[in-house]
């Protein structure tokens, strides 16, 4: 067991777990909630569902799944350098993204818009929807009855109002506390890991060009880098060196300016973290820096023409399916149905965002096409 500070979140005094549980025989209370996420049906879902690009584009962009491994791997390596609980941080990241929708963005973006009216669409929010509450494994409770740790850091953000009908995890919504260090890391390390794949995944589509990418300051000082150390190496192997680095100085930056704020806030114990200010951070110079980073890709590769053509797609598609189950229940597999007879826009939204991308076409063809069943 690595050594673990005393402002690391503990599992031994975990806040527990909304049914009461036994505790695991051979592992923490945290291994055994990264265990129950990744045996869960809404992970393996993740491998068929779009971070930027849409799964069938291409066999070597990232996808859902491989976005939140790739996180668990930052948030991992963050969290034992600061002598953090390395396993409530992975099972964080990997329950991070559950509850997204088919299509990315543009996906929650229509889904949202078709639930105006009856309480909105969010995926973070519907990621703790997942976990708590949808999906169907155990005999005893609905959902994977994680600890209130696990279950605080996947709720990122949150309106005071929605907060209020969320128990326990919603009070720092209310208090304006802070989440564990854990859940912290998992914010940045999120951030870290799209935009540096998404860079990769677009430079590898096409979408963007390494000159393009050169006009971008921290890319064109590891770039050159690379250059300088590699003069005979290709292109292909220059962004590999070039994107390696920028995770590394963003891995290190993450973890000094960390380690200083720590230093200086002093939080003895978990509860000290809460309420101190937020201690995971960039140092300023990389936080500018990231938020260049962050518009380039908006305007370059988010707002490329042919992402948009797919986003719109992607939104088409979810708005016409919400239209045609919310239209007539009678369309929805029978345990929706049953669902519905409750809350019939809900479990319209828990059907349509729990479906991967090629399972949202083949409905879509299957109610709108003739041919097709
Ligand atoms: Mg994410």
């Amino acid at each position: 067991m690595p050594s673990v500070a005393p402002y690391a979140a503990q599992a031994a005094n975990s806040r527990g777990r909304r049914w009461p549980e036994s505790p695991a025989k051979t592992r923490s209370e945290f291994q055994r909630d990264r265990d129950r996420v990744i045996h869960c049906t809404a992970f393996r879902r993740l491998e068929y569902k779009t971070q930027v690009f849409v799964n069938h584009e291409g066999d070597l962009f990232r996808t859902r799944l491989t976005h939140s491994i790739e996180v668990a791997q930052l948030a991992r390596s963050v969290a034992r350098q600061l002598e953090l609980d390395e396993d409530l941080a992975e099972a964080i990241s990997l329950a991070h993204d559950l509850g997204h929708t088919p299509f990315g963005h543009a996906g929650q973006d229509a889904l949202n818009a078709c639930m105006r009216e009856h309480g909105g669409f969010e995926h973070n929010l519907q990621s703790l929807r997942v976990v708590d509450l949808l999906e169907e494994r155990y005999g005893a409770f609905d959902g994977l009855n994680l600890t209130f740790e696990t279950r605080e850091g996947i709720l990122k953000h949150c309106t005071a109002e929605i907060a209020a009908g969320l128990g326990d995890v919603g009070r720092r919504f209310i208090e304006g506390t802070r989440p564990s260090l854990e859940a912290q890391i998992t914010n940045l390390a999120d951030e870290i890991a799209y935009n540096n794949h998404d860079i990769d995944d677009g430079l590898r589509s096409g979408l963007l060009s390494v000159e393009q990418m050169r006009s971008v300051e921290v890319f064109d000082r590891f770039f050159r880098e690379s250059i300088h150390l590699f003069p005979q190496a290709v292109e292909r192997r220059l962004v590999n060196e070039t994107v390696r680095r920028m995770i590394n100085f963003l891995v290190q930056d993450l973890v000094a300016t960390t380690h200083s704020n720590l230093c200086a806030a002093d939080p003895r114990s978990p509860d000290d973290v809460r309420s101190a200010p937020t201690l995971v951070a960039h140092s300023a110079t990389v936080a500018a820096e990231t938020l260049t980073l962050k518009r380039f890709l908006r305007d370059n590769l988010y707002q490329h023409y042919l992402v948009q053509r797919m986003s719109s797609k992607g939104r088409r598609i979810v708005s016409d399916l919400f239209d045609a189950f919310y239209g007539d229940v009678r369309l929805l597999p029978p345990q929706y149905q049953a669902k519905a007879a409750e809350n019939r826009p809900r479990a319209v939204a828990d059907y349509i965002s729990g479906m991967t991308d090629r399972y949202a076409m083949r409905e879509h063809r299957r109610l709108f096409t003739v041919d097709d069943r």
